[in-house]
């Protein structure tokens, strides 16, 4: 039997109360299946009663099990669990160590004073959908709200020629740095590539490429993998590369050549537990704006069918339009402006923007010194995706949260 537990903290050492509510579960024997990524959230507060500093960030998950025991047994280990972590306010919403919803349980359908399930106010929670998003498609007129938040995937490039961070990771030093970095700021993606796809750059044989990521591999399969470590992704088209990378413990593999290959195909049907990213990289700059999106979509369609033909899970597909790839500049700005017209595919939607040269519609600057006009284009788009793949993950992620106060919700 499924069910899912949102799990929120917004006291001292949050991650170590969500962990410490995790282990306990497992110790009563609840089978965890799966935990999301966390998201940073803005507390909801009750404006009659809330005090000056009960506004904290909370960070959110949501918790997969499998159990055989009823829901309201379930509730009496959760609120066992919420009173051995110290919660004892009994204010409603003040801020807490933990608080543990029974969201889904078994699909039933259960309406008694003690417990309502689904959860009465789930649909109507960014702080839960988004991370529930995660393993089981939402409706997107539910999922992208004004309450939204995407995940940030942080660009780790280790290329000699990259054309926006070139060179800065070639050491394994600065690399191993970086994620410790990101993982202290919680960036729940980690997009890493060693072939430079900028348009003039000269493309590398796969056996190249599996070189200059050989530590890179070694690193990921001696890695102590924690609950809330980022997840890797491989930013490869090559299948041998990928391969090596999947064996090696990487969570998903980003190809900018939308899975045409049979062989990568192949390779998605053999990770079913993997999660997969595939571009949009046909040449429509021929295309007139006018069509732009429509051919878009006609291609994501036929994708589509594909994937279903052949038994791929589509919530593991992560559809990216691919922004400035085979497009003129106008036709990449359109894409954004009407990235909602993908919604409707039910697929997780990632975007690339970050210091692509599109941006020279409203920028001279060079790829590097775009970083505040890609911020402003995400803040804007952060609603309307699943997933901002960008170079300055660190700093989206404090102009997200920040902006999400925004539409905090005070009751
Ligand atoms: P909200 O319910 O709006 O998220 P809360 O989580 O802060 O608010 P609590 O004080 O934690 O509220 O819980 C109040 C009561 O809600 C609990 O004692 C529990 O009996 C009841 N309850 C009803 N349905 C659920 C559910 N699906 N999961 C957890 N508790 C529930
Ligand atoms: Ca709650
Ligand atoms: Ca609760």
């Amino acid at each position: 039997m499924t069910t899912f537990i949102a799990a929120g903290s917004n006291l001292n050492d949050r991650v170590q109360y969500l962990l410490f509510a995790i282990r306990v579960l497992q110790e009563k024997n609840y089978c965890i299946t799966g935990v999301s990524p966390l998201y940073e959230t803005p507390a909801a507060l009750l404006y009659e009663t809330a005090q000056d500093d009960w506004n904290k960030p909370y960070l959110n998950c949501v918790i997969q099990i499998e159990t055989d025991k009823n829901a309201f047994d379930l509730l009496n280990d959760l609120k066992q669990i919420e009173h051995d972590l110290g919660r004892n306010n009994t204010a409603r919403w003040a801020p807490r160590p933990i608080d543990l919803d029974i969201i889904e349980h078994n699909l039933e359908q259960i309406d008694t004073p003690k417990l309502t399930v689904p959860h009465k106010l789930c649909m109507k929670r960014s702080f839960v959908l988004d991370p529930l998003s995660f393993f089981k498609k939402i409706s997107p007129e539910f999922l992208y709200s004004n309450t939204h938040q995407p995940m940030v995937m942080g660009i780790l490039n280790i290329t000699p020629d990259s054309f926006s961070d070139g060179g800065e990771n070639n050491h394994f030093d600065a690399f191993e740095k970086k994620v410790d970095l990101w993982e202290k700021a919680f960036i729940p993606l980690i997009d890493i590539g060693a072939e430079s796809s900028r348009p003039d750059a000269v493309p590398i044989p796969s056996e190249e490429e599996i070189k200059r990521l050989s530590k890179i591999f070694d690193y990921m399969k001696h890695k102590e993998k924690k609950i809330f470590s980022p997840r890797f992704s491989i930013d490869t088209y090559h299948v041998q590369t990928a391969i090596k990378a999947l064996e090696a413990g990487f969570d998903a593999l980003n190809d900018i050549h939308g899975l045409d290959d049979p062989d990568m195909l192949a390779l998605a049907k053999e990770h079913k537990d993997k999660r997969f990213i595939f571009m949009h990289h046909d040449d429509i700059t021929r295309q007139s704006l006018k069509n732009t999106v429509a051919d878009i979509e006609h291609w994501v369609e036929e994708k589509i069918n594909l994937f279903e033909k052949n038994n791929l899970p589509l919530n593991h597909m992560t559809f990216d339009p691919g922004i400035g790839f085979g497009k003129t500049a106008c036709q990449s700005l359109m894409i954004l402006q009407q990235i909602d017209r993908f919604h409707r595919f039910g697929l997780r939607l990632l975007i690339g923007h970050s210091r692509k040269s599109f941006m020279k519609i409203f920028t001279p600057k060079e790829p590097r010194q775009k970083d505040v006009e890609t911020l402003g284009l995400s803040v804007k788009m952060a609603q309307k995706v699943d997933i901002l793949r960008v170079h300055t993950p660190v700093e989206h992620k404090e102009a997200l949260l920040a902006a999400a106060h925004l539409e905090n919700q005070f009751f």
